[in-house]
C-alpha cells in the first residue's frame, strides 16, 4: 500500500476518543505482518511487539484517537445535544456535516445546525455560539424517531471530511492528528521488516490521548520501555496573521523535533541524538517551538522509575478543527528520521 493510501485509510477511519475500535482493527491488520505479536490491553491500546537483538524495549507511540463529540441528550423534537471529546475550537464547528456511529455500529449522517443569520440580531450574529447551545439535526422529528434511527445518549460522532489531495503532495483529512503518526509507525515497521531490530520494539497505538494522555499512561506501564519516542501530528501554524515566533511548526521544513511542550521537557541528550541522526542521513528537520501542546511522551516519561522519551512530529495545519492538512514530504521525512533513529539504538541514547 502506498503511504498516501495508508494515510487516506487511517484518516477516514472512525476513531473518536474512547471509541477507537474501527481504526484499531485497521491498524492491527496493517501492522501484523511486520511483528511477532499483537495485543489489545483492557482499555483498548493496541500494542504490537517485535523482538530485537537487545531485549530492552523501545516504545514507539502514536495515538489512534481523534477529537470528536458525544451525544448527551436528545430533545422531544429529535434534536441532538452534545459535549466535546477532546479540545475543539468551538467557534468553527457549526454548519458542518457529521458522521455519528450508533450502538449497532451503523454510521448516520447529521448536521451541526445553527439559526440562520436572517433571524438573528446584529449582536447575536457577532458572537460565537457556545457548544451547549448547538445541536445536531439527524433528520428526526421526535425523540422516538431519533431512537428509531439508532441515535441514543452516549453515541460518538465527528465532523467528517474525506481525505483528499488538494495540490500535489499536499493532502487534507479529518484526523491527521494523529493518524499521521500511526501511519509513520506502520511504515517504520514495514521498512524495517527485513532487518534485525537492534532493540525489541513495541509499536504502541494509544487510545484516548485527546482526553489527557490516557492510553499512553497504561501502555507505558505494561510495556516498561527503556526508551520511548512519541510520533505526533502537531500544530503547523505557518499561516497569515501568526508571527513566526508563535508558529510551533511550519509545513515543508521536515519533521519537528520537540525540545519541550506542556507535558515534558525533553532530555537534551535525546534532542542531540535526533539532530545527529537527521544530519547523518541528510534529513531536514525543525524544532517544535516550546511549549505548545501536550503529547503522550508527557505520560510515558513519568512511568515507573522514569522513561527517557522524545517526540518527533509531522507538522499539520488546522488540527482540532474540522479539517487538517500536511505535506507528504514532511510525512516521508518523518518516517525516514524514525526509521534511522530505530537503527541507531541503543547506542545513540542509552
Ligand atoms: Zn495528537
Amino acid at each position: 500500500m502506498q503511504p498516501m493510501e495508508l494515510l487516506r485509510e487511517l484518516s477516514d477511519a472512525f476513531g473518536v476518543s474512547g471509541f477507537e475500535d474501527e481504526v484499531r482493527e485497521i491498524l492491527r491488520a496493517r501492522v501484523s505482518p511486520f511483528v511477532d505479536s499483537v495485543t489489545v490491553d483492557p482499555l483498548g491500546n493496541l500494542i504490537a511487539l517485535r523482538k530485537g537483538k537487545d531485549s530492552r524495549v523501545l516504545m514507539l507511540d502514536a495515538h489512534m484517537d481523534e477529537v470528536g463529540f458525544i451525544v448527551k441528550w436528545v430533545d422531544d423534537k429529535g434534536y441532538v445535544r452534545f459535549a466535546p471529546l477532546g479540545g475543539w475550537d468551538e467557534r468553527i464547528i457549526g454548519g458542518h456535516r457529521v458522521v455519528l456511529r450508533t450502538r449497532a455500529g451503523k454510521k448516520r449522517l447529521g448536521v451541526i445546525g445553527s439559526a440562520p443569520p436572517h433571524i438573528l440580531s446584529a449582536e447575536e450574529r457577532a458572537k460565537p455560539i457556545p457548544i451547549d447551545k448547538m445541536f445536531v439535526d439527524v433528520g428526526a422529528t421526535s425523540r422516538q424517531e431519533a431512537s428509531d434511527l439508532g441515535v441514543e445518549i452516549g453515541d460518538p460522532f465527528t465532523i467528517h471530511y474525506p481525505f483528499g489531495e488538494i495540490a500535489e503532495g499536499y493532502v487534507t483529512g479529518k484526523a491527521l492528528d494523529d493518524r499521521a503518526g500511526c501511519a509513520v509507525l506502520i511504515e517504520t515497521a514495514r521498512r524495517l521488516a527485513e532487518e534485525e531490530l537492534p532493540m525489541t520494539t513495541a509499536f504502541s497505538f494509544a487510545f484516548g490521548e485527546e482526553l489527557g494522555l490516557r492510553g499512553a499512561t497504561t501502555a507505558a506501564f505494561r510495556i516498561d520501555p527503556a526508551f520511548a519516542l512519541a510520533v505526533e501530528g502537531t500544530i503547523g501554524a505557518d499561516m497569515p496573521g501568526i508571527a513566526e515566533e508563535n508558529q510551533p511548526t511550519r509545513l515543508g521544513r521536515g519533521p519537528a523535533v520537540s525540545v519541550a511542550d506542556r507535558s515534558i521537557v525533553v532530555s537534551p541528550k535525546v534532542v542531540r541524538a535526533l539532530e545527529k541522526i537527521a544530519d547523518e542521513n541528510g534529513i531536514p528537520y525543525q524544532y517544535k517551538l516550546p511549549t505548545y501542546g501536550s503529547t503522550d511522551a508527557g505520560a510515558i516519561h513519568l512511568t515507573r522509575g522514569g522513561v527517557l522519551s522524545g517526540i518527533v512530529s509531522v507538522p499539520c495545519r488546522f488540527i482540532h478543527s474540522p479539517v487538517s492538512t500536511l505535506r507528504m514530504n514532511d510525512f516521508e521525512n518523518t518516517i525516514r528520521l524514525v526509521t534511522s533513529f530505530v537503527r541507531s539504538l541503543p547506542k545513540s541514547v542509552l
